[in-house]
């Protein structure tokens, strides 16, 4: 258990509480919210705050308006959707730390909650400066946290803050680190983590720190056939970082050296068009032909995957096994999947996924409402599994 302070820990009562939240949800071309699951995991920490009598000013990021006010990234469209979440008036500051955010916030009452314009309206706050950070920090009494998905960044409305105010983490990031410690930190072994999607050189940390932590590591997708080359095998025209084979052994040498058993792919679903429906077959490892490319694995890889799921107590799962997204390219994932899902109610197997395109893979399944926890957040998702520091979590822990 990661020891942090939490909101539980904080005395709120008439104080003016800012609270880190992550507000950058996706929008469709009507500039209308397509998905409110942000605005929704921020509402149990405002309504505790508001109950204990805090006047709750809330801050948050959307898009990348690079330091300048863009009015197509004003947070204003947020104020009334949040108002019919929480049933209770939300007030709108049209600056971020200037005279209209220091007026709202000094008028504000017990119960009130008050939404700054978008943080990233000023440099100040990607450069962490620390003179914004005072300002945000001397709107308030105390910086709450709940916002995991933002922690792997030290900017000023997430970390600098906390040099001036005592900081706590909100229920949603407290629920997120809780689940993430079980997993990786304290889990019950042995431990297997799946890792797929495209591309060896974008989770060349995570796998590096994964062998040394885990009892047994599936390595599926695109990121497999990296692997599969570098052990002589003739992938065809797969995707493949032929210039990475040297880190793939690397990498296996040291899960050798760690005891993490490596699982790669035995066999593999072949297709000459990376298309949807493309014909295919299923094919050994020493089949593949210098026109195919490899878009999924096989039922014999999936069953081994099964067994593996079997063996363990604990899993963590990022990147799908394939090319999810065109059908019949999603049958690993979604079989291993839904196995998993299984495991967690039949044999409390604690299983916990996150990062980019897994959350949609695991939705694809029908597997997400069955695993332990889904994390929302992509880069602090992967970054925890890197096993680096997250600014925005060191801040709260206790010293
Ligand atoms: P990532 O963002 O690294 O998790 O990668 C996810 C992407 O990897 C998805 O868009 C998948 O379609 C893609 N992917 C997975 N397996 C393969 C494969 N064998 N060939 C090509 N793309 C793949």
């Amino acid at each position: 258990m990661v020891d942090f302070r939490r909101l539980e820990d904080a005395n709120p009562d008439g104080k003016t509480a800012l609270v880190r939240v992550d507000f950058n949800v996706p929008v469709n071309d009507t500039g209308s919210i397509s998905d409110d699951t942000r605005l929704r995991a921020a509402v149990p920490t405002i309504r505790a705050l508001q109950e204990a009598g805090a006047k709750v000013i809330l801050m948050s990021h959307f898009g990348r308006p690079k330091g300048k006010v863009e009015q197509s990234m004003s947070l204003g469209f947020l104020q009334m959707p949040l108002t019919e979440l929480l049933g209770s008036p939300v007030q709108f500051a049209k600056d971020c730390g200037g005279d209209d955010s220091k007026q709202k916030a000094a008028a504000l009452k017990s119960g009130e909650v008050l939404l700054l314009e978008n943080t990233r309206f000023q440099n100040e706050e990607t450069d962490n400066d620390a003179g914004f950070a005072r300002t945000l920090a001397d709107l308030g009494d105390m910086f709450i946290h709940d916002a995991f998905s933002a922690s792997h960044r030290a900017h000023a409305s997430s970390e600098g803050i906390a040099q001036f105010l005592p900081a706590y983490a909100g229920l949603s990031m407290a629920r997120e680190l809780d689940h993430l410690s079980q997993a990786l930190d304290h889990p019950k072994s042995p431990v297997l983590a799946v890792v797929g999607g495209a591309k060896v050189s974008t989770k060349i940390d995570l796998l590096q720190n994964l062998v040394t932590k885990l009892d047994m590591l599936a390595i599926g997708g695109g990121m497999a056939n990296t692997f599969l080359a570098a052990q002589g095998y003739d992938v065809g025209k797969s995707l493949c970082e032929h210039d990475l084979k040297p880190l793939a052994l690397k990498i296996m040498d040291a899960a050798k050296k760690a005891n993490c058993q490596i699982l790669l792919p035995t066999d593999v679903v072949v297709a000459k068009d990376f298309a949807a429906n493309a014909p295919h077959r299923v094919c050994g490892l020493d089949e593949v032909a210098d026109d195919e490319m490899i878009l999924d694995a096989g039922v014999q890889t999936v069953d081994q995957l099964a067994d593996a799921i079997d063996r363990a107590k604990t899993l963590i799962w990022n990147g799908p096994l394939g090319a999810f997204e065109m059908v019949p390219f999603d049958t690993a994932t979604v079989e291993a999947a839904q196995y998993a899902g299984r495991r967690v109610s039949e044999a409390g197997l604690i299983a916990v996924a996150g990062g980019g395109d897994t959350v949609a893979a695991l939705h694809h399944a029908g597997a997400a409402e069955k695993f332990t926890f889904i994390s929302t957040a992509g880069g602090a998702f992967l970054e925890w599994m890197e096993g680096k520091a997250l600014p925005g979590v060191e801040i709260l822990k206790k010293s």
